[in-house]
């Protein structure tokens, strides 16, 4: 699933995430740059996709997958879980995983006695940031 998220994001143009993502007329989305390279060597301005033309004029900023690899960019940092994208804020003690809200709410945790995780890293000697897998002792 993570990867095919991932796919969304990528520009076929350079195969990497999208840089400044717009959206030609065509409705392909491409790296701003990237486009901007293709028309430097072309004489029309072809969509590098489907080879449309597309005034330059038209080219708009994609803000839907701007903000998809804001949440990437999240993802990496604080550890959003990979099912919901929500912060993994909680802490199964049963479980010994990490799980955002929803998480909590699904019947694979229920009856299961989930804290905060910063009550847990208090309660359990947690570590924080790296290593969430190998949290050892139960008290
Ligand atoms: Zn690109
Ligand atoms: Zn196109
Ligand atoms: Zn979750
Ligand atoms: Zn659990």
């Amino acid at each position: 699933m993570a990867s095919s998220f991932k796919a969304e994001l990528t520009c076929s143009v350079c195969l990497d995430l999208f840089q400044d993502p717009v959206l030609t007329r065509c409705e392909h989305t491409f790296c701003r740059r990237c486009v901007l390279e293709f028309w430097s060597q072309q004489q029309r301005n072809m969509c590098p996709l489907c080879r449309k033309v597309c005034p330059s004029a038209l080219l708009l900023r994609n803000r839907v997958l701007d903000g998809l690899l804001e949440t990437l960019r999240q993802r990496d940092k604080v550890q959003l879980c990979s099912d919901h994208l929500l912060e993994r804020s909680l802490y199964c003690p049963e479980d010994q995983e990490l799980l955002c809200c929803q998480c909590r709410d699904s019947p694979r945790h229920r009856g299961h006695n989930v804290l905060a995780v910063a009550d847990a890293r208090a309660r359990y000697k947690v570590r924080g940031g790296e290593g969430w897998g190998g949290v050892g002792e139960r008290p």
